[in-house]
């Protein structure tokens, strides 16, 4: 049997190996959006699908036993085409998220908002030296209300719009520890730090450099999991539903 793995994340390329140390085929997917993607071990497809029925037509054309939903938890197109082109083709699907940072802190400076625009309206009244880790895709709607603001930006790869003369692009990738996140936001003189509700260890170390450097939280909340979708949040749990299906013996 072949499993789809709609990819993007670290746990999708954990859930990868171990499905292929298993013995199992696996196609992971990316959308192409980073130039140098980490890639998992086994088969890499890259690229949309063509929406809802593009994906149906892949998984009946490719004779897909199952799919695992392991995109990044703000990826909420990609899932909600997921779980409608299972639906369509009859193939089950199960969501791996990692969990949100909503449980982990007892930070009293958190402000949590509903979307890029409010994030940015608020920020704006925050301070003038926000840290903005947001990706570069939401950036758009930071652009007007930060406009003189001296932004510091963190992203993958440059941002595909122009950005005020007042931000600094910052290039890089995680995993962040908290010495440097320090660091970086402290030589900044960074008073705000912005950032969605990523989850996972990797881009956590930014909570608590705010944290330890006493400076707000703007954290954009995620949006919804399609309904009717079950969800596990580790990639050993995605591994065993995958080993329970009746495809796999
Ligand atoms: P999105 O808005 O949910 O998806 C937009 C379109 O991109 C989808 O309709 C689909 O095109 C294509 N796509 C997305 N993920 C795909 C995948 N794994 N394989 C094949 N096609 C995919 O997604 P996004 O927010 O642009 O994120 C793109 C990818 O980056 C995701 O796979 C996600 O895991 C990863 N990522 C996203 C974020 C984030 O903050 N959004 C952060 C880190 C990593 P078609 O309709 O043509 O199929």
């Amino acid at each position: 049997m072949t499993v789809l793995v709609l990819g993007g994340t670290a746990e999708a390329r954990v859930l990868a190996g171990l499905l292929v140390g298993d013995g199992i085929a696996v196609v992971s997917s990316l959308a192409g959006r980073v130039t140098r993607p980490r890639l998992p071990v086994g088969e890499v497809r890259v690229g949309g699908f063509g929406g809802i029925e593009g994906l149906s037509s892949y998984l009946q054309g490719n004779s897909v036993a199952a799919v695992v939903d392991a995109t990044h938890p703000f990826a909420a197109r990609i899932s909600a085409n997921a779980a409608a082109a299972c639906s369509l083709a009859g193939v089950p699907l199960l969501r791996l998220e990692r969990p949100g940072w909503a449980d982990e802190t007892g930070a009293s400076q958190w402000h949590w908002v509903s979307s890029s625009e409010e994030s940015a309206a608020l920020t704006a009244t925050l301070g003038a030296r926000p840290f903005l880790t947001v990706g570069r895709q939401g950036l758009d709607a930071y652009v007007g209300p930060l406009a003189a603001s001296a932004a510091l930006v963190r992203v993958v790869d440059p941002p595909e719009i122009d950005v005020p003369a007042t931000w600094t692009i910052l290039h890089d990738r995680g995993p962040y520890e908290l010495d440097g996140e320090r660091a970086l936001m402290a030589e900044h003189g960074a008073d705000v730090l912005v950032t969605k509700d990523s989850g996972g260890r990797w881009t956590q170390a930014k909570l608590a450099a705010a944290d330890a450097l006493d400076i707000p939280v703007v954290i954009v909340r995620r949006p919804a999991v399609p309904e009717s979708v079950r969800v596990v949040s580790r990639p050993v749990d995605a591994a065993a539903w995958v080993r329970a299906l009746p495809a796999a013996h």
